[in-house]
């Protein structure tokens, strides 16, 4: 029997999308050998997140009160302390900032091996398989574990669990040495580009370099508007500074899976697909018929970004 500790997110009270896709990863690797799916809920409004959390595939979810947003040094703490007491075989955390941060300081602190960035998990015997994507999304590796381990991953990697569950729902008493949390958090400043999160957006409206100048990014802002979507680019745009780093999609960027994905003026590097090929309709606007993002566009139109997106506008807009 292989039990699953899986770590969920939170942020500003709300809970980030992969909470619930870690569920069905979880959920899938305790199957393989027919053991529990812990959830570890830290910090917030516990019982809340636990509430919405308690999904079809969840034996059991464990609260941890203390502070509002996350903290390394309590996550860590109470991670290794629910292991200790759980004794999973597998901790699966979130491929973001929060879980890059944790993840191999739990696994340092407990002495296992960490695979991060994973996008497909799966045992032989006592060994994780754990697949990984590199130079952009060309190749896939398979890593091998062996014994307990480590895992963080991707979102939108796996689809959201669904359904009611009925999961037991217990605190967790972790002992937190109030002297080894080295940090707090204050608050929360907005950065230009104020508080959008293109990952949660329905429509994007995507720019790239095709777009030639800033001048002509009110265009694209146009269009978003008309459309009721939010603004997003390729990385470029964000190096020139013409919008702000959270609206970046990519693999250094933001992963994002919206209904619709319009990518004006982007061709399509490996990098940049890495973040949006998720995505349920892609729209791709491109004066070169080869661009890669032709290839995986739903629609291309194949014509000039500053004769199509007026009109498009217009006619939206209208
Ligand atoms: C380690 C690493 C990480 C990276 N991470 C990211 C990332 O997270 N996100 C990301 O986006 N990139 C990332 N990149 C960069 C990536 O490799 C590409 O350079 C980048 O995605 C190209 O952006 P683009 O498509 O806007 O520009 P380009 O590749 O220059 O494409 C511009 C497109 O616009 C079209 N075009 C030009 N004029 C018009 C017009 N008038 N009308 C219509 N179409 C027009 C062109 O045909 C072309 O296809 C990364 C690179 C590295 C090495």
């Amino acid at each position: 029997m292989t039990d699953v500790l899986a770590v969920t997110e939170h942020r500003r009270g709300e809970l980030r999308d992969v909470s619930y896709e870690i569920i069905t990863a979880g959920r899938q690797l305790a199957d393989e050998t027919g053991g529990d799916l812990h959830l570890a809920v830290i910090s917030g409004t516990v019982d809340d997140f636990a509430e919405k959390l308690n999904r079809e595939g969840v034996d059991a979810i464990h609260t941890v009160s203390h502070g509002e947003e996350f903290n390394h040094d309590v996550y860590t703490q109470a991670i290794t302390q629910l292991y200790d007491d759980l004794a999973p075989q597998y901790i699966l955390t979130p491929n973001s900032v929060n879980g890059l941060d944790y993840a191999p300081a739990i696994a340092n602190a407990l002495d296992l091996p960490v695979v991060t960035d994973t996008i497909g998990l799966e045992t032989d015997g006592e060994t994780l398989i754990a697949t990984r994507e590199m130079y952009g999304g060309k190749v896939e590796t398979t890593n091998e574990l062996e014994g307990a381990a480590v895992a963080t991953i991707r979102g939108a990697e796996w689809p959201a669990a669904e359904g009611t569950g009925d999961a037991s729902v217990e605190a967790f008493d972790a002992e937190i040495d109030e002297d080894a949390v080295g940090s707090t958090v204050n608050g929360f400043e907005e950065v230009g580009g104020g508080d959008v999160d293109i990952s949660e957006a329905d429509v994007l409206v995507s720019v790239g370099r095709g777009i030639e100048e800033e001048e002509n990014i009110p265009l694209i802002e146009e269009l978003a508007d008309a459309l009721d979507a939010t603004v997003s680019s390729s990385r470029p745009i964000v190096d020139n500074g013409w919008l702000p780093k959270n609206r970046q999609v990519g693999q250094s960027g933001k992963v994002v899976t919206p209904d619709v994905y319009i990518a004006i003026g982007i061709s399509g590097a490996v990098q940049h697909v890495a973040g949006m090929k998720g995505s349920d309709t892609i729209v791709a606007i491109n004066t070169d018929p080869n661009a890669p993002i032709m290839d995986i566009a739903d629609y291309a139109i194949h014509d000039d970004l500053f004769d199509v997106v007026p009109a498009l506008t217009e006619e939206f807009g209208g």
